[in-house]
């Protein structure tokens, strides 16, 4: 369902500091507005990716902030500390994915996003591509890298 990147997927933040490599292709690609992500970025929304924990591989030093997200887990946003990009994320509700802020990317003009998640939080002024799957709270968690639950919810 997802574009397909070019793997190793690579990227970084603004001042180079922080530099990260991924060797799968991403569980998901998603725009998430809810309000952590929005302070994270200091725009409407996230592009994310989603990407598995284990094939992450993270260079240079950064800092971490750690909040309690929409979801009700503890939400870590990843941050260098010298240039104040925001590079990671990670959740307490799925620990073998972690979602990479996709202006981070070498080659951003290639995420594709697939879905729109947090949309309760989207800001009324922002606009939404109509065709794209909206999730008014978590995204599903194929996206996560997480096997469907037994009864499908929307
Ligand atoms: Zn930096
Ligand atoms: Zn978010």
């Amino acid at each position: 369902m997802n574009n397909q990147l070019n793997v190793p997927i690579t990227g970084g933040c603004f001042c180079g500091g922080l530099r990260y490599r991924v060797d799968q292709q991403p569980f998901g690609q998603a725009n998430c507005h809810c309000r952590a992500c929005q302070h994270a970025t200091g725009g409407a929304y996230a592009p994310v990716l989603l990407v598995p924990t284990a094939a992450l591989v993270i260079e240079g030093e950064y800092r971490e902030y750690q909040s309690s997200g929409d979801s009700g887990h503890t939400v870590t946003r990843v941050f260098c500390g010298h240039c104040g990009t925001t590079v990671f994320a990670a959740t307490t509700r799925v620990e073998t994915m972690r979602p990479i802020y996709a202006v981070t990317l070498d080659q951003p003009e290639l995420f594709s996003p697939t879905l729109d998640a947090w949309t309760d939080f989207a800001q009324p002024w922002v606009p939404m591509d109509e065709s794209l799957p909206k999730f008014r709270r978590d995204l599903p968690a194929e996206s996560a890298g997480l096997p469907p639950p037994p009864r499908r919810r929307r």
